[in-house]
């Protein structure tokens, strides 16, 4: 993104989240004004900052974050990130859409995220043990099973959820702590199913639209062709998972560029996984083309998944999509320009709060299966994945629709005029912010 496109489009995080919130609430006839200053309002805020003995035998200091937007509906739930530029306004938008997700998918949480502020890829292990141990204890009671729960995100994955659960429970001796934290490997707790969980949701997902809406010109994924930005725990997933259903993976990226084949079959993914495994990145890989990542996402294909970082499709390069499908797996990767502009070229898009929502899901079953000391087999997860899934896609397919008729009332020209025709994420945010209002008032304003 040049310099001219930045200071055009205000690429904040909690702006883009605002105006997301703000352009599903003009489809109301009334929200009470100060319920939705709460539903914008995080409910807290934590810094933390603290000092790591390095391995080297320097000591560095760390700045650790964690944001419970709101417990409406039940404690906190969101991922933990370890980036070098994540910021609080990042961190509280990201905890917004974890409040959206869980209204929307009718799960008993609220919405969290955390951070540290670190590069993961320049740590050893030792010291993300150091510094993942110091961060929970850092928190202290502001995290816990009925309070708020940790998960893994971007540079986090389970052996980091381990090493939280391990310092949570070294705190609280002589308690089930093991719904403090999810995404846990398998043998201290974790849910089969939780690590492709995202990824599969995904699948389900995206295969549950594809075969239920009538405008897109494929109807199932086989002989479709996917591009896919990231190839990390969720992007490695999708990959996988779309191919096995018949789609052929055209291109995919890491954070050191992407790798493109669009020869019948696309990639072979065990030998691009292999080669990322062996070389840390998957460019380079033989009988492929490397691209730029900007390239990645202009690519002409069916379906285009961001999967990396947010704020990946704006103003600058929206225009360029040429993908009839757009799959947010990642979190916040198109801006609210991006949205408009693809809506005008006729690009749908899945919007993040429902497209990656399999992950929260699984998490939820995971702390239902601690509480009641269970472990449910793979097959059982997935099962009761796919049917969230594929209700939270028909729920807000029908909201769309409902909103499109109110928009052919003449009294609702105004708010055509100001927001547009609404979109699949218009849909999924309204009914997130409906359940949401609904239960504040039904709960009652304290005291
Ligand atoms: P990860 O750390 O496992 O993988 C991230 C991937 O992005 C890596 O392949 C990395 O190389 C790539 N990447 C980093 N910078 C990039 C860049 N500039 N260009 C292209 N690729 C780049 O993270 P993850 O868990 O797979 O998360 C990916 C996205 O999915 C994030 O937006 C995250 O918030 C979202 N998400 C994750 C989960 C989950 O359960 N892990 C759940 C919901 C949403």
């Amino acid at each position: 993104m040049n310099e001219t496109q930045q200071t055009e489009e205000n690429l904040n995080p909690l702006y883009i989240s605002k105006c997301q919130f703000d352009r599903a609430v003009m489809q109301f006839d009334e929200l009470k004004r100060g319920l939705l200053e709460f539903l914008t309002t995080p409910k807290r805020i934590i810094e933390v900052h603290f000092p790591i003995e390095m391995d080297d035998g320097s000591v560095r200091m760390f700045k650790g974050i964690r944001v419970l937007h709101n417990q409406v509906l039940g404690p906190g739930k969101g991922g933990v990130r370890y980036h070098p530029e994540v910021t609080v306004d990042e961190v509280i938008a990201l905890a917004t859409w974890m409040t959206w997700k869980c209204a929307l998918v009718d799960i008993p949480f609220g919405g969290a995220k955390g951070a540290v502020i670190c590069d993961a890829k320049l740590l050893s292990t030792a010291e993300l043990r150091r510094i993942s141990r110091r961060y929970v204890s850092e928190l202290d009671d502001m995290i816990g099973p009925y309070i708020d729960i940790p998960a893994p995100d971007m540079y986090t994955d389970q052996h980091t959820m381990a090493w939280f659960y391990d310092t949570y429970d070294k705190l609280h001796p002589g308690e089930n702590n093991r719904p403090a934290v999810t995404g846990k490997p398998i043998d201290l707790g974790g849910s089969f199913g939780r690590t492709e969980a995202t990824g599969r949701g995904c699948l389900y997902v995206t295969e549950r639209y594809i075969t239920v809406a009538d405008n897109l010109p494929f109807d199932s994924l086989k002989g479709t062709t996917v591009a896919i930005q990231g190839a990390g725990e969720v992007g490695s997933v999708v990959a996988r998972l779309f191919k096995e259903q018949g789609a052929s993976i055209i291109a995919i990226s890491d954070s050191q560029g992407s790798i493109y084949n669009d020869n019948d079959n696309g990639l072979n993914l065990e030998q691009a996984f292999e080669f990322k495994q062996e070389h840390g990145t998957v460019v380079g890989l033989p009988d492929t083309r490397t691209i730029t990542n900007e390239e990645l996402l202009e690519l002409e294909c069916d379906i285009l998944i961001p999967a990396a970082l947010g704020r990946q499709i704006h103003q600058g390069n929206a225009g360029n999509v040429k993908a009839k499908l757009v799959v947010e797996a990642a979190n916040g990767p198109l801006t609210p320009a991006a949205d408009a502009i693809l809506q005008e070229n006729g690009v749908i898009v899945i919007p993040d709060i429902l497209a990656n929502v399999g992950g929260v899901t699984v998490s939820y079953f995971e702390w239902v299966q601690n509480i009641e000391n269970q472990q449910w087999e793979l097959e059982e997860v997935n099962v009761k994945l796919k049917m969230k899934m594929q209700h939270a896609v028909d729920k807000v397919i029908a909201q769309l629709h409902r909103l499109n008729e109110q928009q052919e009332n003449p009294d609702k020209e105004q708010t055509q005029n100001v927001c547009g025709k609404p979109d699949l994420r218009t849909a999924a945010v309204f009914l997130a912010i409906d359940k949401l209002a609904n239960v504040t008032m039904e709960r009652g304003i304290w005291p």
